[in-house]
């Protein structure tokens, strides 16, 4: 036994806790109309999870609290309740509830005067989710099956055939299936939309993905030509390096010489202009000159006066030799005047030591007059003083005159030694102005050869300015890496000025292709298509990951529909031999049997199209007037009565439907049996016979599960183990007490 106890308080007409205990497999509720007999059964539905307020008889979850009575005999109302509650036990000893691990298991349902309701499990809050699946599984279905309320007995033959199917699923505990079917299908549906979406989201990613494929092949174009640019930079502006600093070199030494030339022929012009600028001196030569040409001029007149003066003294002189030679003719004949030697020889030592010969000449003169020694040779003697005198004259002449020559000689050798400096002092002149003409010469050369490396060193600043530029171009178009070059090994040779001139080309045509390739913010392309490259790769991976969930879901499905037909229909097959067993003790015979039926205009459907339909009706929940043409599989109920013609459901009286439908109850209860059936009056339409043969039918049903039935049936109130009786005082409230069957009797009518 699984059902131990239900305590209501606040619920409807109790409003006092009330509690019954079930001890036995069966337990009657008896009572007069009115009393709340019902009440109790709605409690079990309540506390069951039921949300229909409707099927409980009330209009909002309001209605089910304990609303006060009418003001009684006594008039000791019972106020009416802020909460309606109910509790059911249930023993788990055997574990029915297989998820909670306790031997009792309390569920406990309140509802509030604003709606509101809580669920409880052994005490702890529950969501209504959590006590439908706790109860699915332990075969007590919401729909209901097993609390069969008054009125609703024939519920199941007057239900559609697809209602049937469903309470019949239900009470063979395939609901669980269905749940968990559903779940699958909302979890396809839920996958298919993730598909879609993720599907869309690739379709939106896939155009920026091209486009960014492409950024990517223009940034990797670039980031090539790059690469190739800054190669080529490196390589030139090492060659250039060294082809700047050996013109660098070889301008410098090419200027060292023209330079030291030029120094040199300064040195040489300066000294050339020094012999010029000493020659200025030459004009006091020629004064020197012209003042000895003057003194020379002097001389020769003078030398000419002396030499007349000479003349005129030798004129005189002949003169007076001749009158004395005359004299001495005359004398001639006293020629050989006998002169003693001693005295000739005293006249020689006389004259010997005379200088001058006219000293001597007088001597000699006077000599010879002493000797003659007459008058006559006054005469002689006076001439001869004169010529004497004369002769003195003369030789003062010739004196002078000779120093004179001797002076003018001089004079000449002066002159001619000043003649020789002055033309030897030409000379010089003529050789340093040519040295000035020669060295400016030179100088010019040298100057325009400096000039021209001059050039070629300004030409070599304006390259090496270009080179710095370069760098800083470069730097700026191939980043610093193009800008860090090896420098050439010592022993490599320059690039020649055209080789260079062709590497600049290269290097600016690529530097204008890499401008034009536009390929800016490389590194956040790059980044953003990986990002993106991997998002859709993710999603690639969702989508396969989906289908893969997809196919399992579909299977899952595939798997649970062949289970909930094949449960189904085996379900069916045992239902129907139940059925007709009760059925025929019933009525003594004839036949009643559940069917599997389709619209029969329908063409005979393949397995496949069966089960597509039937997931499609899960699906969409409820089918179109469309689909309904086509039929649903549902349960058709055809019975045909012993010793009678009609078949049919439709051809059945009240008590023949009431027992049709008790048989088909009872069917269902014995192939799958739920812990407990309440029946509220199932057998009220029973006559004596009938009531008999139900109450056989409820012990042998009790045996699998727990029976509560609410009854005014003498005949059912004798099966019962326990009976309660519910009573209303003047208070509309209703009361429990356990009595006995004598006492029952007379509560029920
Ligand atoms: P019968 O034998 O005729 O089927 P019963 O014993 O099954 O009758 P119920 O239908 O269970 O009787 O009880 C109905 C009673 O419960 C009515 O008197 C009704 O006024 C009372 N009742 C229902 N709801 C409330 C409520 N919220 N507060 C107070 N009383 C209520």
């Amino acid at each position: 036994m699984y059902l131990k106890s239900l305590e209501i308080s606040g619920f409807k007409s109790f409003a006092r806790k009330s509690s019954l205990s079930f001890t036995t497999p069966i337990t009657g509720i008896v009572g007069p109309n009115g009393s709340g007999k019902s009440n109790v059964a709605e409690a079990f539905r309540f506390v069951l999870g039921e949300q229909s307020i409707k099927s409980l008889r009330g209009k909002r979850g309001e209605d089910l609290i304990w609303n006060g009575g009418g003001e009684g005999a006594g008039g000791s109302g019972v106020a009416r309740s802020n909460r309606a509650e109910a509790t059911l036990v249930f023993d788990n000893s055997r574990r029915v509830f297989p998820s909670i691990d306790f031997d009792e298991v309390s569920i406990r349902r309140v509802v509030h005067r604003d709606n509101s309701n809580e669920y409880l499990l052994n005490g702890s809050q529950v969501r209504l989710k959590d006590v439908v699946e706790l109860l699915a599984g332990a075969h007590i279905g919401a729909t209901g099956h097993h609390i069969i309320s008054q009125g609703e007995a024939d519920r199941i033959l007057s239900a559609s055939v697809r209602e049937r199917r469903e309470m019949i699923e239900d009470a063979l505990g395939l609901k669980i299936y269905q749940w968990k079917k559903q779940e699958s299908l909302r979890k396809l549906e839920k996958t298919d939309e993730n598909v879609a979406q993720v599907e869309s989201l690739r379709r939106e990613i896939a155009p920026h993905l091209r486009f960014l494929k492409k950024q990517v092949e223009k940034v990797e174009k670039a980031e090539e030509m790059r690469r190739e640019l800054v190669a080529a930079c490196k390589e030139y502006f090492a060659a250039e390096e060294r082809r700047l600093a050996e013109e660098r070199g070889r301008l410098s030494r090419a200027l060292a010489g023209p330079r030291e030339e030029l120094a040199r022929l300064d040195g040489e012009l300066e000294r050339a202009k020094a012999i010029l600028a000493a020659s200025k001196d030459k004009d006091q030569k020629s004064g020197e000159v012209i003042a000895l040409e003057g003194r020379l001029a002097h001389a020769r007149a003078e030398k000419d006066a002396v030499t007349r003066d000479l003349g005129r003294l030798e004129g005189e002189i002949g003169a007076r030799a001749r009158s004395i030679e005359r004299e001495k003719e005359r004398q001639k004949r006293d020629e050989f005047r006998t002169v003693y030697l001693k005295d000739v020889e005293s006249l020689v030592a006389t004259i010997e030591p005379l200088p001058s010969v006219a000293e001597a000449v007088g001597l000699l003169k006077a000599f010879v007059a002493r000797h003659r020694g007459t008058d006559d040779s006054a005469l002689v003697g006076e001439a001869e003083k004169e010529i004497a005198a004369l002769a003195g004259e003369k030789a003062a002449l010739e004196e002078k005159l000779a120093a004179i020559a001797s002076s003018e000689a001089k004079l000449v050798q002066e002159y001619d030694a000043l003649k020789r400096a002055i033309e030897k002092e030409k000379d010089v002149d003529r050789d340093a102005e040519k040295d000035v003409f020669r060295v400016i010469a030179l100088q010019n050369e040298a100057r325009s050869a400096v000039a021209r490396l001059d050039d070629q060193l300004k030409a070599l600043a304006l390259d090496e300015e270009a080179f710095k530029r370069d760098l800083g171009e470069a730097g700026m178009a191939g980043g610093r890496e193009a800008t860090l070059y090896d420098a050439l090994p010592a022993g490599q040779a320059p690039a020649g000025t055209q080789e260079q001139e062709a590497r600049r080309k290269g290097i600016e045509r690529l530097k204008v292709r890499l401008e034009d390739a536009g390929a800016s913010g490389g590194a956040e392309v790059m980044k953003e298509y990986r990002e993106t490259e991997e998002r859709d790769a993710f999603l690639a991976r969702e989508l396969e990951d989906l289908g893969a969930a997809r196919r399992e879901l579909t299977a899952l499905i595939a798997d649970l529909d062949a289970r909930i037909d094949l449960e189904f229909k085996q379900g069916i097959l045992k239902i129907n031999a139940e059925f007709q067993a009760y059925f025929s003790m019933m009525f003594g015979g004839g036949r009643a049997e559940l069917s599997v039926v389709r619209e029969p205009k329908r063409r005979k459907k393949t397995d496949v199209e069966e089960l597509s339909e039937a997931l499609s009706v899960e699906e969409h929940g409820e089918r179109s007037t469309e689909e309904e043409e086509e039929g649903p599989e549902g349960l058709e109920v055809s019975v045909s009565l012993p010793r009678k013609k009609v078949k049919g459901l439709m051809m059945l009286s009240g008590g023949e439907r009431a027992l049709t439908s008790i048989a088909l109850l009872f069917a269902v209860s014995q192939v799958n049996p739920p812990p407990f059936i309440i029946l509220d009056e199932t057998d009220a339409a029973l006559d004596e016979a009938n009531s008999r043969k139900y109450g056989d039918m409820i012990e042998s049903l009790s045996k699998n599960s727990q029976l509560i039935l609410i009854t005014h049936n003498r005949e059912t109130m004798s099966r019962a183990g326990v009976l309660y009786g519910v009573t209303m005082g003047a208070d509309g409230a209703s009361k429990l007490l356990s009595i006995q069957f004598d006492e029952a009797v007379k509560v029920a009518k």
